[in-house]
């Protein structure tokens, strides 16, 4: 990693940003920290806070437009990672050879802190979360940063930690270059945001491994070895980390499995940490793995057994990923509106353990049910349809023997999925498609319908 002190000499380079939202914000305040000369531009609005702190900080933006001529005399550029690499402005800084980097890549240069970074198809956030609550049970002094709450670059200049947890995308990843994770957890691969990878998976594989980048031996590699699309890839590939593989089964080579309905790890030379499996807070199988990672890096970061025992039994999960919401005589009602894609709600159809009442629909981002289907038939009588455009799922399900309610909004899909439902059921709202025909977002989906099933 570059570090401070090799900053110094070029401290009049030119910056220009690329989006002013979280990222982009805490990455030009902590370039004016550094003395360059820095310039903000975002095609769309930027929102009021970001603008004061701009304001705040001295540093020139612009709005609803890109200067050209000023972005491209930039020496460097930090790229918000909603921008796509295909943008014209972006291509052209490529062909006259100007490095564009991600926030997290400019952030890590002024740190000497030790990154444990997560990322995966499903599960980032969660895990993040979990890792994040352990090591601030153990009293160490760590950030949290990356897809959620204040920006890495923004902690870097305001903030001295010496842990920080991160969440990475994989359009962070793309643009990250020098930056090394101490610890670095793969936790699946499964098609997803094809769109910006030349409809290739391969592209998308590509950047998830970019999380291994620049490790050697001394740092970690976690990852779930029962994975397919992850172990074709680790033999082609040799990671120059220590390999931390995880999974279901006590083979020889998990670092962490199950046995006789205990969670056991097995990461150092000390005694293995073992716990009953229904005492881990998160359910599911997923969320199994997710603990299995998140413990994994605990114990290589030799924080105490009984501290990571209490972290994972107490952890209250991350709000919209199968968050219970209430029982309404005597059906539960679960809340996983962060279910974008078929993979998640498989995994939350696979941890429903009483016959269960299905809300999904939304924007499709090209679906295939098929994956779902065996579970549905399994354990759903009733699907509600909730979208603008129902008619992809219709084709799918119809004629196989479940009882399928159309709706075309949340308060009808709630109350249809609640007069459904029998006694000791779960409704469980798990889309599988992004939110926005109806909603503004995932978080305003689930909020919409835990207050709906609060007032039922
Ligand atoms: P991400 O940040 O990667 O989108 P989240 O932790 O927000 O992941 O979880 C999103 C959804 O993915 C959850 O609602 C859950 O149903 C599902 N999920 C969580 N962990 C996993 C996992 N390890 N494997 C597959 N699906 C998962």
């Amino acid at each position: 990693m570059n570090r401070d002190s090799d900053r110094q000499s070029v401290s009049t380079k030119k910056i220009a940003v690329l989006g002013a939202g979280e990222s982009g914000t805490g990455a030009a305040i902590l370039a004016r920290e550094k003395g360059f000369d820095v310039f903000v531009s975002d095609m769309g609005n930027i929102k009021l806070p970001y603008k004061a702190m701009l304001d705040q900080h001295g540093i020139s933006w612009e709005e609803g437009t890109h200067t050209a001529a000023r972005i491209l005399a930039a020496n460097e550029v930090i790229k918000s990672p909603g921008i796509p690499e295909s943008a014209p402005l972006i291509q052209q800084l490529k062909a006259q050879g100007t490095p564009v980097i991600s926030e997290i890549e400019f952030a890590a240069r002024y740190t000497q802190a030790k990154m444990i970074c997560i990322t995966g198809s499903n599960g980032k956030t969660t895990t993040t979360t979990l890792v994040y609550e352990i090591l601030r049970k153990a009293g160490l002094n760590v950030g949290l940063a990356g897809n959620i709450g204040n920006s890495l670059a923004l902690q870097v200049a305001h903030e001295q930690h010496d842990y920080y947890v991160i969440e990475l995308s994989s359009f962070q990843l793309d643009n990250m270059y020098e930056f090394k994770a101490d610890i670095a957890i793969l936790l699946n691969i499964t098609p997803d945001h094809l769109d910006r990878y030349d409809y290739t998976f391969q592209n998308y594989v590509n950047a998830k491994f970019r999380i291994t980048r620049n490790q050697t031996k001394s740092d970690a590699f976690i990852y779930w070895s029962e994975d397919p699309v992850i172990n074709a890839e680790l033999k082609k590939l040799h990671p120059g980390a220590t390999l931390y593989p995880f999974g279901t089964e006590k083979n020889g080579h998990n670092i962490a499995y199950i046995e006789n309905n205990n969670f056991v790890i097995h990461a150092n030379l000390q005694p293995p940490f073992v716990m009953p499996l229904q005492e881990l807070s998160l359910k599911g199988r997923h969320n199994t793995y997710n603990s299995m990672a998140a413990g994994i890096a605990a114990e290589i970061l030799n924080i105490k057994k009984d501290t990571i025992r209490e972290a994972l039994s107490n952890f209250q999960g991350v709000e919209h990923r199968l968050e219970y919401v209430a029982t309404v005589r005597n059906v539960r009602f679960i809340n996983d509106s962060k279910a974008t894609n078929v993979n998640s709600c498989w995994y939350a159809l696979e941890s429903m353990t009483t016959p269960t009442v299905l809300i999904l629909g939304g924007k499709d981002k090209g679906n295939d049910y098929s994956e779902i289907e065996a579970l549905v038939k399994e354990k759903v009588h009733t699907l509600v349809f909730m979208g603008l455009h129902n008619e992809k799922l219709h084709q799918f399900f119809d004629g196989k023997g479940i009882n399928i309610i159309d709706t075309d909004n949340i308060q009808d899909a709630v109350n249809a999925a609640y007069e459904a439902a029998h006694e000791g059921d779960t409704v469980l709202l798990s889309p599988c498609c992004a939110s926005f025909d109806l909603f503004t977002s995932y978080e305003d989906r689930g909020k919409q319908f835990k207050q709906i099933v609060r007032n039922l």
